[in-house]
């Protein structure tokens, strides 16, 4: 079995984790929400010698997306994810991004949807999808059950879970996502979320207070 091999790069104002993640034995990879600072992004693919094959959405917020498009045009490449509940927030990039603040934000139109059940390519394995509405209605999470190893997006955080005030969001989506998609998939899966530290499914089904207690059945 081929090992995934990951680097974070934090980027944009809001510190979203950019995943490089690609194969040892071959050096083919993908790009994992290029929300912005391309530069960063260029930096760690140079570094590591990584081929990449495409770029892939979690959803379409404006830290994780925003700088899919000039990445596609320079690396030509594929942009694959998110779900396409998420279109109506990649087709508005540009106004998001003046509201925010983030100059260059460019629409994108990924060249292929994702639904529960399809599958990405890293190199040589394959990630399974997993549509988790909640946060955005188009999020989902990619999951490697052999490397016990999953990017979530911002679906769930160490110690938190995504927001669910954005348009689109929904509270009770989220944590239906969470409990029926995610903490099934095992203890010992690990995480990279869309901000902050890693962490473990295991982990956040003991400790994170928005999983535990009443409220969460
Ligand atoms: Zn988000
Ligand atoms: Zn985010």
């Amino acid at each position: 079995m081929p090992n995934l091999r990951a680097a974070i790069i934090p980027v944009t104002p809001f510190q979203q984790n950019c995943t490089l993640l690609w194969s040892e034995e071959t050096k083919k990879g993908v790009v994992i929400d290029p929300g912005g600072d391309l530069d960063h992004i260029r930096q760690a693919i140079a570094q590591n010698g990584v081929t990449v094959e495409r770029i892939l959405l979690t959803h379409g917020h404006i830290d994780h997306a925003a700088g899919a498009a000039d990445l596609k045009e320079e690396l030509g490449v594929p942009v694959e994810g998110p779900h396409e509940a998420d279109r109506f927030l990649l087709d508005r990039l540009p106004e998001t991004g003046l509201m925010y603040g983030i100059e260059g934000a460019r629409a994108v139109t990924p060249d292929r949807w994702l639904n529960e059940g399809d599958t990405v390519q890293v190199g040589e394995v394959a990630l399974e999808v997993l549509h988790c509405p909640g946060h955005s209605p188009g999020s989902v999470v990619f999951v490697s059950p052999s490397q016990r190893f999953a990017i979530v997006g911002d679906v769930l955080f160490q110690g938190s879970v995504g927001r669910v005030d954005l348009p689109g969001g929904d509270g009770k989506t989220l944590m239906r996502s969470i409990k029926d998609k995610l903490l099934p998939l095992g203890d010992d899966i690990a995480f990279i979320c869309g901000h902050g530290p890693m962490s473990m499914l295991g982990e956040e089904r003991r400790t994170n207070p928005f999983l535990v207690g009443e409220a969460f059945v």
